[in-house]
C-alpha cells in the first residue's frame, strides 16, 4: 500500500510521528499526492447495460446493429444465410412484371395462380423472380391467409389511399428501413430474395436435421 518513504514516522523513529498519521488518513486528496488525470471523481461514469448489443451480421460480418437486416449487405438477422432483403428496384420490377403477367392471362390465369403459391409466401410475380414475403414475428414465410390478407384486403386499402394522396404510400419502401411497404406494415411481413428457394415449405414440414444443399 503506501510505501516506507512516505510514512517518515515509522523509520526514523521520531517522538511526535504518531499524530500525523491520523491527519493524512483524513486528508487522502492530497494535492501534491496524487497525479492529474487519475482522479477517479472527474471520470464520468459509463454504464455499459444502456449500450445495445452489436449483432454480428453472418454474411459480411459487420456490426449490423439492431435492426432485421444489415445495413451493409442486406442479409435478413434471423433468417438463413443468404436471404436478403430485396432491393427497391426488384420490388418495383416485381410490381410491372405483376401487371404484365396479370394482362397476359386475363387475369384468372393470374387469380388461380396466386391462389396456389400464397403458401409459400409468393405472388406469381414474385415466384418467377425467387422472391417471398416473411412474417416477421416468427420469422418464416407467410402463409396462405396472410398473403390473401395482404395481397387483397391490404393492398386495396392502401391503393385508396394512394389514389387521393399522389400515389405516395407505393414508395413507401424507399424511406422504410426495412423496405416494407404499407401492405407490409399491415401484414407484419417484409419481402426477402430467396435466390436458392431456401425457404421454400416442406409439405412434410420436417426440416429440423435435413442438412442444406
Ligand atoms: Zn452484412
Amino acid at each position: 500500500m503506501t510505501k516506507n518513504h512516505d510514512e517518515p514516522w515509522r523509520t526514523g523513529g521520531e517522538h511526535q510521528a504518531p499524530a500525523r498519521p491520523r491527519q493524512w488518513e483524513q486528508q487522502p486528496e492530497h494535492p501534491h499526492s496524487t497525479p492529474p488525470g487519475l482522479e477517479p471523481r472527474s471520470t464520468p461514469s459509463v454504464t455499459p447495460a444502456t449500450l445495445k448489443p452489436l449483432v454480428e451480421c453472418p454474411t459480411c460480418g459487420k456490426a449490423a446493429g439492431d435492426e432485421l437486416s444489415c445495413q451493409f449487405c442486406n442479409q435478413v438477422l434471423f433468417l438463413p444465410r443468404g436471404i436478403t432483403l430485396s432491393t427497391a428496384g426488384l420490388r418495383f420490377g416485381g410490381y410491372i412484371l405483376e401487371g404484365v403477367l396479370i394482362i397476359c392471362t386475363l387475369v384468372i390465369g393470374w387469380a388461380i395462380w396466386a391462389l396456389i403459391v400464397f403458401q409459400y409466401g409468393q405472388t406469381p410475380a414474385k415466384q418467377l423472380l425467387h422472391m417471398r414475403v416473411i412474417y416477421i414475428p416468427q420469422a418464416r414465410t407467410a402463409r396462405w391467409l396472410r398473403m390473401a390478407f395482404r395481397e387483397i384486403i391490404a393492398k386495396t386499402i392502401i391503393g385508396f389511399l394512394a389514389a387521393v394522396t399522389f400515389l405516395i404510400p407505393y414508395f413507401w419502401l424507399l424511406w422504410d428501413r426495412n423496405r416494407q411497404e404499407l401492405w407490409d406494415k399491415m401484414s407484419t411481413t417484409l419481402v426477402v430474395s430467396d435466390r436458392e428457394d431456401q425457404l421454400q415449405p416442406q409439405p412434410s414440414d420436417s426440416q429440423a436435421g435435413t442438412p442444406q444443399a
